[in-house]
């Protein structure tokens, strides 16, 4: 450790022998990798010394990406060519993935709000103590579960659950969720109540076998663009199919785009589902033999007959049918869904829709099939099994007493440890706040006062805590910049660990870079915090990521997700990455696996339900004062979210728009007088902005599209919330638009 560390000599002294190991070196096994798949003739000065491999930080796609070492650092990467996820390819964000590390606003120590308010530079010791002192008096005064956590879906799975474990298990916090709530939270619920288990059942190399494809809210030409790479080297010329309100560049390609009504897609799947039972194009037998509810299905489905949903959804009854028919050519048809479904009002029934279009005509299990939610950030898989937020460690049961005994065995705690209740989601946790029941927040890797729903009130909500950490990278994020203390965390590239894709693929990361300044990895943070809190002895044997790797296989033990066959970090970078499930004693003998081939789900009994209900009306319909829908989305494949590190590149800021500008349709520009690059002033009913307006008829009459990357885009929309996954509905919001040219409009 560093001449600023004093305090190092008062914490144990096992933990001092890890602080030093990590804070020493690189990680060990870096190697050159030369020869015919190796780097070709580069000059002299660019030519690297090592190359390893890693998975890219950014998505969930999990790129394999070859970070070049010059002088025991990174200095480039570029995409490996071998890894099976991403054949030698990676979209800007995996090539500038090291960018973001050399900013000069990184936290490079911890800062603590002064009496004047002023963040002040002060050593880990003070805000260590500080941070136990003032969570543990909060507690003291208004109960354990005044305090909460927010963390994220861009850490290493090692680090996920070692903060679930040291929350939950050790401070007696009861309340935390992550940032996947607002992206994956309704593909867990549907995957869970319809298989019985979160199992995205699919391998990339379904993308390249399908004859149909069928992408519902999902953009993946710019959102998983390696994924879309995927897509365009399938070589059965396929039906591609885009169920999307606007015209993304996904539906440019497709060969068919169905542009419904924002919000009519569980109104869209149920019409096709009464066309397919009514024609008989269903394959009973695999019905029969291993589903639930398909037959309480058929007669619910009756209801919405072509011209009912035609009308509903504004797709006639001609493209209604065609659908059904390619659905029913099909040999090989997968569904594949994203934000569109999952930022829904009715985001769970209508991924359940597509699940049961997948089951009723026997397109699961098999090559090039399957009812596929392709998730969000890096590791938001991770965080689904080992975050212990909404499940228990290993997708295990806060309320199954068993799942509580088992998890307390593998980990040599008492189980009195365990709580025996679920977490408040996030919007809870935030409605907490509002109610004076959640006084203290520790907000981890994530940046809520940019991200949450109904911006302008979480921001207020922010300032009513009595104490507010925030964990990150930076002291610059808009929630960093609200916090009382700032503890400084490295980077992808400056640790340790795994993360899980989209595929279910677990792959390393790898420390190939030094954290700037006293800024420590997230995981000997939490180490540190166990100390500070009196409570370290319960997480002796987390004594590093790869240690901790070895426990979380002892958790997934004979769950669905059993990784025990995986024998360490080695073997994840001797395959390019290994997919869940893998238990003891398997050969890998492929490495691009899919699930239910043997058609067995996860309920007891072996067989896949159906779920279904009536769809909901839109919460916030279009009015006489907010005559307009508006859609928020991705902008371009060079931003992340809330750009907390895509802006950090001047490469990427070159590839995206800086300001803030709204997709209008043409004809409603001219009827609101208003010409291409106007500004224009956008009003909900929660607040307002002003962006640059783009005509383009990519959105319907009545719509339009902002991305949502800027931090103004969330005073707008609306805070509803699915019921079952209680994930935001970002994505249609009635608003108003006026033209802020007033010269023109006088004319
Ligand atoms: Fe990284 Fe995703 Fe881009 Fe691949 S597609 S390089 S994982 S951001």
């Amino acid at each position: 450790m560093s001449k600023h560390v004093s305090w190092f000599e008062h914490i144990p002294h096992s933990l001092q022998s890890i602080m030093r190991q990590w804070n020493g070196h690189l990680t060990q096994e870096l190697h050159l990798q030369t020869g015919p798949h190796g780097l070709g003739k580069l000059p002299e000065r660019l030519m690297p010394e090592k190359v390893t491999t890693a998975v890219c930080g950014f998505c969930s796609t999990g790129c394999g990406l070859h970070l070049h070492l010059k002088e025991q650092s990174a200095i480039n990467t570029s995409p490996a060519a071998q890894y099976p996820v991403n054949l030698g390819k990676a979209c800007p964000k995996g090539w500038e993935a090291l960018s973001p590390l050399h900013s000069t606003d990184r936290a490079t120590t911890p800062y603590l709000r002064n009496e004047a308010g002023q963040l002040q530079a002060v050593e880990w010791d003070t805000a260590l103590k500080t941070f136990t002192q003032r969570f543990q008096d909060i507690q003291a005064r208004y109960g354990k579960e005044s305090v909460a956590f927010l963390s994220t879906g861009q850490m290493a799975t090692e680090e996920m659950a070692l903060l679930g474990a040291l929350t939950k298990f050790g401070m007696g916090i009861v309340h935390g969720d992550g940032n996947t709530r607002q992206c994956m939270a309704t593909a867990v619920v549907a995957y869970k109540q319809a298989f019985g288990f979160d199992a995205p059942p699919y391998t990339y190399q379904d993308f390249e076998a399908s004859d149909v494809l069928v992408f519902v809210g999902a953009n993946p030409c710019i959102a998983h663009p390696i994924m879309w790479e995927r897509v365009c080297m399938n070589r059965h010329n396929p039906k591609i199919i885009v169920v999307d309100p606007r015209r993304t560049e996904t539906a440019m390609y497709a060969t068919h785009h169905y542009a419904l009504n924002p919000k009519s897609d569980l109104m869209l799947f149920y019409g096709v589902a009464h066309l397919l039972f009514q024609y008989g194009w269903i394959d009973e037998h695999f019905l029969t033999q291993h589903a639930q509810g398909w037959e309480d299905f058929r007669t619910f489905v009756q209801a919405y007959s072509p011209d009912v949903v035609a009308q509903e959804t504004g797709i006639n009854m001609e493209q209604l049918q065609e659908f059904a028919e390619m659905i029913h050519h099909g040999k090989r048809v997968s569904f594949w869904w994203t934000m569109g479904v999952n930022q829904s009002h009715q985001g769970v029934r209508t991924a359940q829709a597509l699940i049961n279009l997948a089951l009723m005509t026997g397109n699961i299990g098999r090559v090039g099939t399957g009812a596929n939610s392709i998730t969000g950030q890096c590791n938001a898989m991770g965080s689904r099994l080992f975050s212990n937020t909404t499940n228990l460690l290993g997708g295990h049961d806060f309320l199954n007493p068993e799942h509580r005994r088992k998890i307390a065995n593998v980990l040599h705690i008492e189980e009195s440890h365990i709580p025996q209740a679920n977490s408040w989601s996030y919007d809870q946790i935030i409605e907490g706040i509002e109610l004076g029941k959640i006084r203290g927040l520790w907000v981890i890797a994530t940046n809520p006062a940019h991200s949450w729903i109904h911006q302008s009130q979480l921001s207020q909500l922010l300032n009513q805590l009595d104490f507010l950490v925030v964990q990150d990278m930076y002291h610059t994020t808009e929630t960093a910049e609200v916090a009382d203390l700032i503890l400084p965390a490295a980077g992808w590239g400056e640790k340790e660990g795994t993360f899980i894709n989209s595929e279910r693929r677990i792959g390393r990361i790898k420390k190939v870079s030094k954290a700037p300044g006293v800024a420590l990895a997230d995981f000997y943070i939490f180490k540190l915090i166990a100390e500070y809190w009196g409570c370290g002895h319960l997480f002796w044997e987390w004594e590093s990521p790869e240690a901790s790797f070895q426990i979380l296989k002892r958790l997934s033990k004979g769950q669905p997700c059993d990784i025990t066959g995986i024998k360490d970090y080695a073997m994840l970078d001797q395959y390019g990455g290994i997919q869940w499930p893998l238990p003891e004693g398997i050969v890998l003998d492929c490495n691009e696996r899919r699930l239910f081939e043997n058609k067995q789900f996860y309920h007891p009994d072996g067989k896949a339900r159906f779920w279904f209900d009536a769809p909901q009306p839109h919460p916030e319909p279009t009015d006489v004062e907010y005559p307009f829908l508006l859609l928020t989305g991705r902008g371009t494949s060079a931003q992340w979210h809330t750009q907390t590190r895509t802006q950090k590149s001047s490469v990427l800021r070159k590839l995206y728009p800086e300001d803030v500008y709204v997709e209008l349709n043409p004809e409603d520009a001219t009827a609101l007088n208003v010409q291409s690059n106007d500004t224009v002033r956008i009003t909900s009913r929660r607040g307002h902005l002003e962006a640059r307006a783009v005509l383009h008829a990519t959105v319907q009459r009545g719509q339009l599209f902002i991305p949502m990357h800027y931090p103004v885009t969330n005073q707008l929309t609306h805070p509803t919330f699915d019921p079952h996954s209680r994930q935001p509905a970002y994505k249609a919001c009635a608003v108003n638009v006026e033209s802020q040219v007033m010269e023109r409009r006088m004319q």
